[in-house]
Formats: C-alpha cells, structure tokens, sequence
C-alpha cells in the first residue's frame, strides 16, 4: 500500500498513521476558523494504493463533493455517479425518472448539504460510471473547524474544500521489462492479461493499436474507460 504526503506539513505518513497525524497536524497548523467541517478520509473499495483525506465545510452538498471527486480523481466522459449514504442513493443527474429506477432503493437529488447526512464515524461509497465503474469508500475520520485564508480551506467554484493528505504514486513496473510504467494497454487490462501496464519502449513495441493506450496517472481510474488524468 502506498504512503501519503500531508500537505500541511510535507511529511510522508503510511494509510493508517495520517489519520492519527492529522488529528495532531491540523490542531498545528491550522487556525481553527468559524466554519464547521467534515474531514473524509477517501480510498478507491478496491484499488487501495489511491487515498486521500480532504476537509470540506459541512454546508457544502453533495454535489458539490462529486464535482471535486471528478476533478481530482474520476472524470473521462461526464458518465452517472451516486453517493450510497444509510441505504439512499443521490444520483447525478437526477431526473424524475431516475427515482424510479432504484429497484426498491430510494434515489434522491445530490443538492443536499453534507451537514444534513452525515455525522462523526459514518461510511459510504460513492460511485462514477455505472459500467466501468469507479467506487470509493468514504468516511467521516473527524469534525472540525476551518477558515477560508490562504492556508485554509479554498473554495473551487462549487464548495470550500482541501485536500490534507493524498497517496503518494505508487510505483507500477513494466510488466515485460521492470521499468517504470508510464502507459496502460486498456485491452490488455479488461483481458486482464499481462504486459497491459508498459514502459515508453515497451508501449512503442507492444502489438495493440496506440488508441488503447492511456497515460499512468495518480488516479483509482487509471486504465479505465478513457480517463487520462
Ligand atoms: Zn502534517
Ligand atoms: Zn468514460
Ligand atoms: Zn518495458
Ligand atoms: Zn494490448
């Protein structure tokens, strides 16, 4: 499993001491502001060398953490997303229609605040893409409070969020030669076959078309659909 970087302090931590560290590292370096915040601790279900903690501001809404989830980690081509929280689906986009096709699952719009959902402790998933999909598990590692200075919280268009700590790239090799791998035959990995995750050489001599090909990006999506970072 990967290690993580804080960004507050720059040190490098393993998954399961930056919870610990930034219970200590946010009380030090962080003027604690008027606006109360979750902190989310976020990691793709399967793939776990991708994680990341963020503090977001309780009244952002849900819509808003799926933008920011797209931007920093999801988006290829604007496909469906949901949130998973005590057994309701919030959906993007959500239509009338869209709330009935839940199968017995209630489906509700993204335009809630995360005040309203969520509390210290609680887990659930978010998933982008319902064919090649991506799913993260999220969960709330503590509550806070922050400001929006230059070293707090920034507001991205669409909610007042940072990110605190985010996975280090973990380190893929060539499957034919042990080099770095700087590309992924898409192909290769659904077949689930080697010599899918390739160096330059190795890409430019691999026998699939250049238009499998997709980059090696710090993402839980690499390799997926048509994501390049
Ligand atoms: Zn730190
Ligand atoms: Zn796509
Ligand atoms: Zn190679
Ligand atoms: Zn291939």
């Amino acid at each position: 499993m990967t290690d993580g970087r804080c960004t507050l302090c720059g040190e490098t931590y393993t998954k399961q001491g930056m919870t610990r560290h930034l219970r200590s590292c946010t009380q030090d370096h962080v003027d604690a502001g008027d606006r109360p915040t979750f902190h989310l601790s976020i990691g793709d279900a399967y793939r776990t060398d991708y994680w990341m903690h963020v503090e977001i501001e309780q009244e952002t809404t849900l819509a808003a953490l799926d933008e920011f989830l797209r931007d920093i980690w999801l988006e290829c081509c604007g496909h469906m997303s949901s949130f998973t929280i005590d057994d309701v689906e919030y959906v993007k986009p959500y239509t009338e229609e869209e709330s009935m096709l839940g199968f017995g699952v209630e489906r509700r719009d993204m335009d809630i605040s995360l005040g309203e959902l969520l509390e210290g402790g609680l887990e659930f998933t978010h998933e982008y893409d319902f064919g090649t999909t991506t799913e993260l598990s999220l969960r709330v590692a503590d509550l806070g409070y922050g400001d929006t200075g230059d070293e707090g919280l920034q507001d991205h268009g669409y909610g007042a969020i940072r990110v605190l700590a985010r996975n280090e790239p973990p380190e893929i090799k060539c499957e034919t030669c042990g080099a770095p791998a700087t590309s992924v035959c898409t192909e290769h990995l659904y077949r689930q076959e080697s010599e899918a995750w390739l160096c330059e050489d190795c890409t430019a001599a691999h026998e699939c078309d250049d238009h499998l090909f997709l980059p090696v990006v710090n993402s839980p999506r690499v390799g997926v659909c048509g994501y390049t970072g």
